[in-house]
């Protein structure tokens, strides 16, 4: 059943009130819910083993809710360094100005390190299982651990990974969120995001910290949304207080190209997978190449992270840099005819970035340091064509160098 509808009928005044009152589940208005997004949000949520999830215009809208549905001004949180580019700068540029500060702290450091940064007013961690653009592991159960000893939940960008290889709840972490503009999609149609909770969290146990969720709302006539919704209290309320407000609903069209994308989802990933793992064994034993890193090749210093978490395969990112200088990197990206530069990734036809030169140029040399992002840092991302001419475009853009 697809809705492409903004607007929904009630048989009598009394029905459409009980809704405006939270206390009748249904839809009002698209803005804030569409029969289309929930049945595909429940499909994502099922996947990642969940109890309530809701669609996102965006990825970046996904990270934005999932975040301010417990911080307000005057909150402080904490993220790995190594995330998504705009991820980095939605933290830390746009949400200081809403006053909540991040700080970003290197996601190998000890428990006991990264517990110092934790301070009174701190409300959540945030990581992604695999970083874009490095495809560096997270430890997810070391975060949670962390997380949960300061009485905090733990958030994970999954969107890589997505849950055929990796299902973050199963390690701890309490909600996940995603680009479904990725691998979910597959196809770069729509543009598009997740967030699914585990309803783990207990919001009540730590009720002062959380006076969003466990104080009344005085929009909704006093609900308090931990007592009166338990385990699906985070995305009601991120549904009926943010939605409503913000609106970055996903069109419902979208939600049905993404529905068709996800169908495919399990045979894209493991191709994926193969394909990936067969560039990154070829650049490795390339001569024009400085370095390589691909979580499942036996050389990653994330061997032991892998076998854990993804034991059947990571995903179909690969990260390389071209010896040489950058005009070098240049040369070789302009000399491919079948994989294309795009700031695209995780989509079933091969494209390529850099970077430094493209979705990262806002940073400065530091700081794209601490983001683990080296100058020469190449961003693949596998599709799902044929390998062979995968490498055959390689091998001849090498050739012309
Ligand atoms: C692309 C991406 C985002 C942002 O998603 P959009 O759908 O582009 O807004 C967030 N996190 C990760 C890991 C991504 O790759």
């Amino acid at each position: 059943m697809y809705h492409q509808s903004t607007t929904f009928k009630y048989d009598n005044s009394d029905e459409m009130g009980k809704l405006f009152d939270l206390e009748a589940a249904g839809y009002f208005y698209t803005r804030l819910q569409n029969p289309t997004n929930d049945a595909v949000a429940a499909k994502i949520c099922s996947l990642e083993g969940g109890v309530a999830a809701m669609l996102t215009s965006s990825g970046q809208a996904a990270n934005f809710y999932a975040v301010f549905n417990i911080c307000e001004a005057g909150d402080h949180f904490i993220a790995s360094t190594s995330i998504y580019g705009g991820t980095y700068n939605l933290f830390n540029v746009t949400m200081k100005k809403m006053g909540i500060e991040c700080t970003f702290v290197d996601q190998n450091l000890s428990e006991e390190e990264l517990g110092k940064y934790f301070k009174p007013n701190t409300k959540l961690l945030f990581g992604e299982t695999i970083t874009n653009p490095t495809v560096k592991i997270l430890d997810l159960e070391k975060f949670a651990r962390v997380a949960h000893s300061h009485g905090v939940p733990l958030i994970i960008d999954n969107t890589f990974a997505t849950p055929v290889n990796c299902r973050p709840f199963e390690w701890g972490v309490d909600i996940v969120t995603h680009s479904t503009t990725k691998y979910m999609d597959g196809h770069g149609v729509g543009v598009g995001g997740c967030i699914v909770d585990s309803g783990n969290f207990d919001w009540l146990a730590h009720a002062m910290n959380y006076p969003g969720l466990t104080t009344p709302d005085d929009s909704y006539h006093g609900i308090i949304y931990a007592e009166k919704f338990g385990k699906g209290a985070y995305i009601t309320k991120a549904t009926a207080q943010l939605m409503r407000d913000f609106g970055s609903i996903q069109s419902p069209q979208n939600a049905f190209y993404l529905h068709v994308g996800l169908e495919t989802l399990p045979l894209r990933i493991e191709r994926h997978c193969q394909n990936a793992l067969a560039i990154a064994k070829y650049l490795e034993e390339n001569d024009n190449i400085a370095w390589v890193n691909y979580a499942d090749l036996p050389s990653s210093s994330d061997n032991e992270l892998v076998k854990k978490y993804l034991p059947n395969g990571t995903c179909g990112v690969v990260s390389f840099g071209v010896k040489g200088d950058r005009e070098h990197t240049v040369k070789f990206m302009d000399s491919l005819k079948l994989v294309s530069i795009a700031t695209h990734v995780a989509d079933s036809r091969t494209c390529m970035l850099h970077p430094a030169s493209h979705t990262h140029r806002q940073l400065s040399e530091e700081q794209l340091r601490e983001a683990g992002v080296a100058p020469d840092l190449i961003r693949l991302s596998v599709g799902i064509e044929n390998v062979n001419d995968l490498l055959a475009d390689l091998e001849q853009a090498f050739n012309n160098l």
